[in-house]
């Protein structure tokens, strides 16, 4: 089991103004930051990270969005991450997310839902590797 996942705080979070409560929740929540940073994908680069749902009628708008504006990335870390940050941010469509989960908290429709988290361990290495070198971790 690793104990690493990654994160992005998605465009419609970054552009209402709530970077600062979402880190604020994560960090209470036990996960260390080990790398983070503030940038703005491309389309190009945006289809490239959901190319697994290339094919997905959703696709489009799902690229168009998450290169609407800036994201944080982060690399995060706490014992059984993957797992527990899916539970931290809660259902893909914050309609039937939990109480108190980020989405349930920040996010407004299944498209703009605030959040990303890594599905499986193997998942969590291949997107830290997406956007973050060696040099940026600690
Ligand atoms: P993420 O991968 O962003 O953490 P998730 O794992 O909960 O979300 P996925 O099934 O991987 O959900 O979908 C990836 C993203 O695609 C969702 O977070 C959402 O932004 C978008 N998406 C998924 N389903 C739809 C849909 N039916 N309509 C519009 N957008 C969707
Ligand atoms: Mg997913």
């Amino acid at each position: 089991m690793s104990n690493r996942t990654f994160t992005m705080i998605k465009p419609d979070a970054t552009s209402k103004g709530y970077t600062g409560a979402i880190l604020d929740q994560i960090i209470k929540a036990g996960f260390s930051i080990k790398a983070m940073k503030w940038t703005k994908l491309t389309t190009e680069q945006a289809g490239l990270f959901y190319d697994i749902h290339r094919e997905r009628g959703f696709f489009g708008e799902l690229v168009e969005f998450m290169s609407s504006g800036p994201i944080v990335a982060a690399i995060l870390e706490k014992e059984n991450a993957v797992e527990d940050f899916r539970t931290l941010i809660g259902a893909t469509n914050p309609a039937n997310a939990a109480e108190g989960t980020i989405r349930k908290n920040f996010a407004s429709s299944i498209g703009e839902n605030a959040v990303h988290g890594s599905d499986s361990d193997e998942n969590a290495i291949i997107e830290g590797d997406f956007f973050f070198s060696k040099l940026e971790r600690f």
